[in-house]
């Protein structure tokens, strides 16, 4: 090796050309999902998963308070608006607000469902059926995994 090879160094070019590319690589939303979200909740939310009934955290919970979004952490349903369906998923006959909740007709698995969506950040919630108790006689029947909920009181 003479003088002259030894200062142009050719591999700390290819180094440096390497991690230019990497610090130019955009996040996707998916990405922040994924670093945000547990796999369950990523499944649910982002891939229009379904947990399986009786496992999620929030079925059998009857505490005050509210439940959020788990991507977002928009308000969503309300504890006082939950009731014991028997399904094995959280269920509530209201939301907090229609607002905040998008509908979309769902023809998957040769059923004809009303698909239940966060309006803020598109999450996959669950499905709403019309046999819910009154005084709205709807059934919001929401994955646990597409849900935080919030104590009455805490921060
Ligand atoms: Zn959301």
């Amino acid at each position: 090796m003479d003088g002259r090879d030894k200062y142009l160094q050719p591999n700390s070019v290819v180094i440096r050309r390497e991690k230019r590319s990497l610090d130019r690589k955009i996040k996707t939303k998916e990405d922040y999902w994924k670093e945000c979200l547990t796999p369950e909740e990523y499944r649910v939310t982002r891939e229009n998963g379904t947990e399986p009934a009786f496992t999620g955290r929030y079925w059998n919970l009857h505490d005050q308070g509210t439940y959020k979004c788990v991507c977002c952490g928009d308000d969503l349903f309300d504890s006082n608006a939950k009731f014991d369906s028997g399904s094995g998923w959280p269920s509530f006959y209201e939301p907090v607000s229609e607002a905040n909740l998008e509908t979309n007709v769902d023809r998957t698995f040769g059923m004809v469902r009303v698909e239940v969506t966060c309006h803020n950040c598109g999450a996959h919630l669950g499905h709403v059926f019309e046999d819910g108790p009154e005084p709205t006689g709807l059934r919001y029947c929401i994955n646990s995994a597409a849900l935080k909920f919030k104590g009455r009181g805490e921060q």
